[in-house]
């Protein structure tokens, strides 16, 4: 069959001149873009529909006239619902009953159907409307094709990108259990350099304490263990100055606020830093203290660790003068910053009544320019000055910022290039009534064990000679029996046959290490105390080993009277107490002429000799005759030449001899 167009009409009637008839009227109206096709039996229909789907031609319309012979009208438009449904259906009815319409509507989707004779316009009208609705109805299914296409299209992205999600989430996990690896591998470095360093670091300071504890040692001995102490304090807090860095930027660092002697703390701090400062010449300067509170809260570690740094700083960068240290408590509306940092505190909200601690270390050193003001409080910053006077860090004040503000506080710097700078910080605190005070441990120097008390055996575990020589040092002149073991096995075997009430044990050793002393031990006897001597600063290993049954830990380097009284806690020991002096002798002295009168006058005149020679040797000679019963005009004293005042003690002389005369 040739057909020229896309699209035909079948029309179907067994009658030749109705079938012509409807053949010419639709061609006269749809002929141009229909192709009107006849057939006179159903069959013959069929067959026409079949060979034009084969040609791609598109059948939107059958009519179908009913009464046919052979197959009925309403049977041909049900065979061609059943397989081509979107063909719409027109019948032609005569005589035709109502039940072939009926039958035709229900099983043929009948679309219409036109009563024979037809009116043409009426024909018209109909097939016009029947095509308008195919053509719309394919439209429709067009679109829902397409639909249903980019719906598919759709489904296959999102399972792509569920995939992707999936994919990604994998890598993260497996990015986020890497980076945990190397944060375990950093806390583990971390937590065995503290150990390496801090175990040498816990024998000096220890044996220092030991040798302090002396009572045969002369002053000038004493001084010098002193310095010893400080300075392995000092390197003490600068390892954990490192480890306080890494864990600020890990983010584990806290505040830790407890009760401190404040005066105490600045006068250790002067006693640390004098000598320094004579070396060069400089003159430091502890403001009075007399309306500063002796006790805040504060944490005391981070303030001493500012003010080392704040005072180490002024004196390292100043070559003639002085540095001054001035400490207030002001209110914070009264600090007088012309500076941003102070109004950004207000921004903060912090109340302008609150009490701060604000101290200032200004110096007449070298200065710093204002274009490297602003950045030296950033990690690993010098000033091109800075590093030609010394090769430092730059951490310092780093660390010294952030210190500052997780105590509640500021910090700012004011400088004039060769003239001096001013650092100037406070922070937040709270004041400490004397009652509070009073549950401190008494400072008193054990001397011995009280009586009528069990021989308490305590079992020394540590692979390190000094930690153990340093315990035993401590422990046995106050009448403890003590044995050592190199190895947690030895310490087992020791354990064993000796029965010791309490034992200090190293966690890290080789051949059996601590942990593994605890399960042992601690398996078949619940009575044995196991104090764990640990180095450590993660407190993972801590919760770990008190699970296996340890009973408490002493932290390297450990601190005598820490030691002394968990002894007592653990294992109820008393002990015999000498009276220490009393701490107010740590204060800063006024050297006076009563103090000075119980001296004798031969005394006197050599140590005015000495003071108008400016000779501190023959002075601090002249000082270790002093009675111990005077230990005020000791410090005085000592005081005194470490600021190298010979005009203080010569005008102190001359008033008694004054008085003497008058
Ligand atoms: P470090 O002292 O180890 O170099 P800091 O962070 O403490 O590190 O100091 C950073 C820099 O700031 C110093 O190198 C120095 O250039 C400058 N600086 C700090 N304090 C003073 C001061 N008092 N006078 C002059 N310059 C200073």
């Amino acid at each position: 069959m040739n057909s020229l167009q896309n699209y035909a009409i079948i029309c179907v009637d067994d009658e030749p001149l109705v079938l012509q008839t409807l053949k010419e009227q639709l061609k006269r109206s749809f002929g141009s873009q229909y192709d009107i096709e006849i057939a006179e039996t159903g069959e013959e229909a069929l067959e026409i529909i079949e060979d034009l789907q084969e040609d791609n031609i598109e059948i939107p319309l059958v009519i179908t006239d009913q009464i046919m012979p052979g197959m009925k009208g309403d049977e041909l438009l049900k065979k061609i619902h059943g397989k081509y449904p979107q063909i719409l259906k027109i019948m032609l009815t005569g005589q035709a009953s109502a039940e072939a319409v009926g039958k035709a509507v229900n099983l043929a989707n009948l679309y219409r159907y036109i009563a024979k004779p037809w009116d043409e316009t009426d024909l018209n009208l109909t097939v016009t409307e029947a095509l308008r609705s195919y053509l719309q109805d394919r439209q429709l299914a067009e679109q829902n094709q397409r639909l249903q296409l980019m719906n598919a299209e759709l489904q296959q992205l999102n399972s792509s990108l569920e995939q992707k999600v999936a994919d990604r989430t994998t890598q993260l996990q497996q990015a986020k259990e890497a980076a945990e690896i190397a944060n375990r591998a950093k806390s583990v470095f971390l937590a065995n350099m503290s150990h390496e360093l801090r175990t040498p670091l816990n024998a000096i300071l220890g044996f220092a304490q030991v040798l302090i504890n002396d009572v045969s040692i002369s002053l000038e001995q004493q001084r010098n263990l002193e310095i010893i102490q400080r300075s392995g304090e000092h390197l003490l807090m600068l390892i954990n100055d490192v480890l306080e860095m890494s864990k600020i930027e890990a983010g584990k660092i806290c505040l830790n606020e407890q009760i401190l002697d404040l005066h105490d703390l600045l006068f250790s701090l002067q006693r640390m830093f004098t000598l320094k400062a004579q070396s060069k010449g400089i003159d430091l300067h502890f403001e009075d203290l007399v309306d500063v509170p002796r006790y805040i809260k504060t944490d005391e570690q981070k303030l001493r660790q500012v003010l080392i740094n704040l005072i180490g700083n002024a004196i390292k960068f100043t070559l003639k003068g002085e540095v001054r240290v001035r400490v207030q408590i002001k209110k914070l509306e009264e600090i007088q910053w012309k500076s941003e940092t102070f109004l950004e505190a207000l921004n903060e909200g912090y109340s302008p009544a609150i009490p701060v601690l604000s101290i200032e270390v200004e110096d007449t050193g070298i200065g710093i320019a204002d274009s490297d003001l602003k950045k030296i409080f950033d990690p690993f910053v010098q000033t091109e000055i800075g590093q030609a006077v010394h090769g430092g860090t730059g951490l310092g004040l780093a660390i010294t910022q952030q210190f500052v503000e997780i105590m509640g506080g500021k910090i700012m710097a004011e400088s004039v290039l060769g003239q001096g700078s001013v650092f100037k910080f406070y922070i937040k605190t709270a004041l400490v009534e004397l009652s509070q005070i009073q549950d401190k441990p008494i400072t008193k120097k054990v001397i011995g064990l009280a009586g009528n008390q069990p021989q308490y055996r305590i079992l020394v575990v540590d692979d390190h000679w000094e930690s153990r020589q340093l315990l035993i040092n401590i422990l046995s002149p106050l009448g403890f029996q003590v044995q050592e073991a190199e190895n947690g096995k030895i310490g087992l075997e020791v354990w064993q046959h000796w029965h010791p009430h309490l034992i200090f044990l190293d966690v890290r050793m080789p051949v059996m290490d601590g942990t593994q002393v605890i399960q042992q031990i601690k398996s078949q006897d619940k009575n044995t105390v196991l104090i764990a001597v640990t180095a450590s600063v993660f407190n993972e290993e801590h919760l770990h080993l008190v699970k296996e049954g340890c009973d408490d830990f002493v932290w390297k380097p450990f601190e005598y009277e820490v030691l002394l009284e968990k002894l007592s806690h653990h294992l109820g020991v008393q002990y015999l107490y000498q009276e220490k002096e009393n701490t107010a002798h740590f204060l800063p002295q006024e050297l006076t002429s009563e103090a000075l009168a119980v001296m004798s006058e031969q005394w006197l005149q050599q140590l005015y000799h000495a003071a108008e020679l400016a000779d501190s040797e023959q002075i601090m000679q002249l000082v270790q005759q002093i009675p111990i019963t005077e230990p005020v005009l000791i410090q005085a004293m000592t005081q005194l030449v470490q600021q190298f005042s010979w005009d203080k003690i010569i005008q102190v002389i001359e008033t008694i001899h004054y008085s003497k005369k008058s």
